[in-house]
């Protein structure tokens, strides 16, 4: 099954991901989380990247197909992908709409989650993810059972976003707002697109998606 999870920042795409990945037996691909692992290893793509991040802006469509491509054909993704923060424009879209047809691939579903721009600032603001096994917390919303130690592996450091101050949010709103949103009439005309209220709790929000997702037609 191969879906696409759309939403601004801080909808809660990459927890509901994680949360459906075992499910369905099928990869979660987070571009954010790619770049920042290039950023990381000090990659030429990382040190290009860099800046605009941080500023909230979108890195250039060029370097995120090219990023896509190979992505896509690795193991994990052999019975299906959710691709999460991809695409993020109309080239985007189309390049991928290109890239799945001469694969022979399709796409069975792509979901929006969405929530307030209010909520989304609060979400942000508190979101923090475990340095060992890259398990999403929030200080308010979702806390760790034992104050400084992660639920899953029990690791102790903890790591921040820099783009997740308040500063830079607004400019990734708009971003979503102006470069993101437009692609949602693509994906309803071509009569992919299910919409889901990402205000309510993460499990409700996980319930909703699983009724969409057990009845999907499959390719
Ligand atoms: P995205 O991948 O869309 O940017 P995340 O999944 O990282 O969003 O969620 C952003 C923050 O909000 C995280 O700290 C997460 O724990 C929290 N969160 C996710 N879903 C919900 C929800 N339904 N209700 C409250 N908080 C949520
Ligand atoms: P969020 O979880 O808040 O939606 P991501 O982790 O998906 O954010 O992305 C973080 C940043 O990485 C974005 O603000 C943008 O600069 C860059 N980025 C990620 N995916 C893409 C993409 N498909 N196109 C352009 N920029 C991207
Ligand atoms: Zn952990």
């Amino acid at each position: 099954m191969n879906l696409i999870f759309l939403g601004p920042p801080g909808a809660g795409k990459g927890t509901q991901a994680k949360l459906l990945e075992e499910r369905y037996g099928i990869a979660q691909i987070s571009t954010g989380d790619m770049l920042r692992a290039e950023l990381k290893a000090g990659s030429e793509i990382g040190l290009q990247a860099k800046a605009v991040m941080e500023s909230g802006a979108l890195v250039s469509d060029d370097i995120m197909i090219r990023m896509l491509a190979g992505r896509i054909d690795k193991p994990d993704c052999k019975k299906g992908f959710i691709l999460d923060g991809f695409p993020r424009t109309v080239p985007q879209a189309l390049a991928l709409d290109a890239m799945l047809a001469s694969k022979h691939m399709k796409l069975d579903a792509v979901i929006e989650l969405k929530v307030d721009d209010s909520a989304l600032v609060e979400r942000i603001a508190g979101r923090f993810t475990c340095g060992s096994c890259g398990t999403g917390y929030h200080d308010e919303f979702h806390p760790t059972a034992k104050a400084g130690v992660c639920d899953k592996c029990g690791g102790t450091d903890f790591v921040r976003r820099p783009d997740d101050k308040r500063e830079t949010v607004a400019a990734r709103l708009a971003a979503y707002h102006q470069q993101t949103a437009p692609i949602l009439p693509h994906y309803a005309a071509l009569g992919l697109l299910h919409s889901v209220d990402g205000m309510a709790e993460v499990s409700e929000v996980t319930h909703s998606l699983i009724s969409i997702l057990d009845t999907v037609p499959k390719t």
